[in-house]
Formats: C-alpha cells, structure tokens, sequence
C-alpha cells in the first residue's frame, strides 16, 4: 500500500522568535499517526506572505497532505484566510453558519460584536468549511491536483476540536491508509542503554517491519513497537516476550503515566494514598490528582517544607531530626507514618531531600508506610533544581509502586 505523506506548515512570528513553543505539530502528528499517515515534515514560518506561499509550494511538491495551522485571527497579522484565498484562486464570501454561530458567541459573553469579528465569517468560495464550535476562526479544507489542504486556527483546543470532530474521518475518508500498530511497554528504574544491553537477543530476532524505538525520560524509558499492515498477533507476540524479559522494571503495558498506573492499581484493590513531601514542593500530590477520579483513591498531603512544620503540623519528633538530620531514613519514616494516621490511607508515601547541589552527595530520601511495615530508600539526584524534582516524584511514585504490589 502506498503511504501517505503529510507536511505540518506552522504560521506565527511567536513561533519563530521561541515565545510559543510550537505544540500543534506534536500533537496533529499524534492523531495522524494513528490513522496511518505519516507526517515527513514540518515547517514554520513567520507572518511573511511570501514566506506562507513558498513553504505552501514547496510542501505540496512533497506530501499528499499539507496542514497549516496559524494565522486565522481577526488582526492584521493574520493573514492566512486571503492569502488561501489568492493562491487556491477562490473569492472570500459570508457564511451564514459561521455568521451566526460569531454572533451567538459575542452575544452569549455580553461583549459587542466588532467590524473586524465579521470578517471571521468570511471564508473562501471553493473550501470546504471544518466548523468550529469552539470558536470564531473556522476550518477550511481545499483540494488541488490530488493534495489535500487543510487550514486550522493557531489556538491549540480550537485545533484540536477541529481535527478530532471534523478532519479526522474526512481523511479517513479520502485517503486509503495502512494500519499502524503500537504497543507500548513504559518502564522505570534503569537506563536507555542498560536496556538495550538486556534486549540485544530480543533485538535481533525482531524482524526488519516491526520496530523497536526507545522513549527516555527522566526516571521512565518508554520501549515502543511499531509496524503497519500485519496482524494484531504478530506484534503482540513480540510485545509478550518483551514484556517478560523486562518484568522486574514493567510499569504498564499501555502507554500511561506512573501516576496513572498507581491510581489503577489503587482502585483495583479498594485502597488509598496520603503524601507528605518536603523538597518536591507538591509535585507529588500534583502528579497524582492531575488524574481524573483520583479523589477516589487520594486522602490528601502535606508539604512541610520547614523543620516547624515537619515538627508542629505533621508531628515529626524535633529529637529525631536533630539526631539524624532532617534529610534522612529516620525522618521519611516519621514523616510517613504520621501521614497516614492523621490521613487515614491505606499507604504514605514521603520525600525529604535536597534537589540542589550540597557539599559532599546531593540525596533525597523516600519514605513508605502501611499497615506494619515501613520502608526508606536513598537517592543521589545529579540534574538541576527542575530536573531533579521530577526524576525523584518519578522514583518515589515508582518505589510507592513497588510497595504496593509487594504487599
Ligand atoms: P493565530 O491563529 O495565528 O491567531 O494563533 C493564535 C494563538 O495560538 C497564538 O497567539 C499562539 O499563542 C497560539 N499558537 C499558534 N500557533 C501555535 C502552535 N503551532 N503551537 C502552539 N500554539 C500556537
Ligand atoms: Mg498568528
């Protein structure tokens, strides 16, 4: 099957100048992929006609599908809307659809409609319009000698619902793609290249159609398989034994978050979570209510960032910490346990530490309780203030894992 090809062109000075990371591209690759089209290169460029027009001619000399996000505000910079108009050769003419639906939007938020939001209604007369519920720039869809075009607003949630409710069947629909397959094996507690030494066998025994790539971040390495057009069977069968040669650092098999992989595993058992951490700052309890329904498995935390309030709020012993340090295995345990009774959860999980560099060894200790049985484990954190905070919630929600499963 022939494959198809995608160019993401994105429009804005912002872009180039790095004010705004450029998100959309990512995320449009993302669902692409999933429908068997395979973005081969993406291209921004500034608010520049002429700029707009080349990266236009040249992506359409290499892809079947070009998608260009940008530029479709009501202001002066943006020009995209007339410049599609000129270089597809239509006329800019109203939309009673998009009019109304601008009109309800201002009306509905009190704000007067000014001249130039009636220009958002205004739209090519030889585009097929991609409705935007969400907001006042529409999509637009154009076709030119057998490529398809497609212009979406710069507003990431405005593309997004764009693409999910209205570009992606219609491409599914136009175009006659491969099924791509994915799986997924996230992992925790060993390096990219200590893997790829476990997986040198695993390796060579995959054929040439089934990729393996690695996907590290700090404290996870993500191991994908890739391949299109086989059967679900024969990537599945390469995914189990991968599965078991890595099983003592498995994560999930599915590609999720550790903080969604606790919250799971949580649930499943009927148990709870409390959390008290110093130098993460709230990291920790970040990560873990960022996951919707965690409120069902979540007591609640602390984070007391002073020797006071580990000592007045939380009720670590003041003798303890002038006796052992604040940062260590004594302390996480206190820290832990008095969690979990003022909590009530079923585990505590507790962090004190130090994310910048000391004198001597940079540590953090991780601290677990439960019913009977505590646990503390040391880090040596190397990275700088940011980094270290996320590789040490990585390790303790990963520790906290472990814990959980052992018990
Ligand atoms: P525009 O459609 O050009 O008016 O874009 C509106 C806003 O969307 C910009 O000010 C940016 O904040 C945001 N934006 C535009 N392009 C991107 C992009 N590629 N990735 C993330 N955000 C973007
Ligand atoms: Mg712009």
């Amino acid at each position: 099957m022939k494959s198809v090809y995608c160019s993401i062109i994105t429009i804005g000075d912002e872009l180039l100048i790095g004010q705004t990371i450029d998100t959309n591209s990512a995320w449009i690759a993302q669902q692409l992929n999933t429908i068997g089209i395979w973005v081969k290169r993406r291209v921004a460029v500034g608010d520049v006609k002429q700029d707009i027009l080349q990266a236009l001619n040249q992506e359409s000399e290499q892809s079947d599908l070009i998608i260009i996000t940008g530029g479709l505000g009501p202001t002066a910079d943006d020009i995209t809307k007339p410049l599609l108009c000129e270089y597809f050769g239509g006329t800019l003419i109203q939309n009673k659809e998009i009019l109304e639906h601008v009109t309800n939007i201002f009306t509905i938020r009190k704000r007067p409609m000014l001249e130039v939001n009636l220009k958002q209604a205004m739209v090519p007369d030889n585009c097929t319009v991609l409705f935007n519920e969400v907001g006042t720039a529409a999509g637009m869809w154009f076709e030119k000698n057998n490529k398809v075009f497609i212009s979406l607003p710069g507003v990431p949630f405005e593309m997004q619902h764009i693409i999910r409710e209205r570009a992606l069947t219609k491409l599914k629909n136009y175009f006659t793609t491969p099924v791509i397959l994915h799986r997924t094996l996230v992992t925790s507690g060993e390096g990219e290249s200590f893997l790829a030494n476990r997986l040198i066998e695993f390796e060579a025994t995959l054929p040439a159609y089934i990729k393996l790539a690695y996907l590290p971040k700090l404290g996870i390495v993500k191991l994908r398989l890739t391949a299109s057009d086989i059967e679900a069977i024969e990537i599945d069968s390469y995914f189990n034994e991968l599965k078991i040669i890595l099983a003592n650092i498995a994560v999930a098999d599915t590609d999720i978050e550790l903080e969604e992989a606790i919250y799971k595993l949580l649930i499943e058992r009927n148990e709870t979570l409390s959390i008290a951490e110093s130098c993460t700052g709230g990291q920790l309890c970040a990560r873990i209510t960022s996951i919707k329904g965690s409120s069902a498995m979540f007591k609640g935390g602390y984070v007391p960032y002073s020797i006071d309030s580990k000592v007045n709020v939380l009720g670590v012993n003041r003798k303890t910490i002038e006796q052992d340090d604040v940062v260590s295995e004594a302390v996480v345990i206190e820290m832990a346990e008095q969690c979990r009774t003022q909590m009530n959860s079923t585990y505590a999980l507790s962090v004190s530490g130090h994310l910048e560099k000391q004198q001597g060894e940079t540590i953090v200790w991780i601290g677990l309780a439960m019913e009977g049985k505590t646990l503390a484990k040391k880090m040596n954190v190397f990275y700088d203030r940011e980094k270290n905070n996320v590789f040490v919630t990585t390790n303790a929600l990963n520790l906290l894992r472990q814990f959980i499963l052992q018990d």
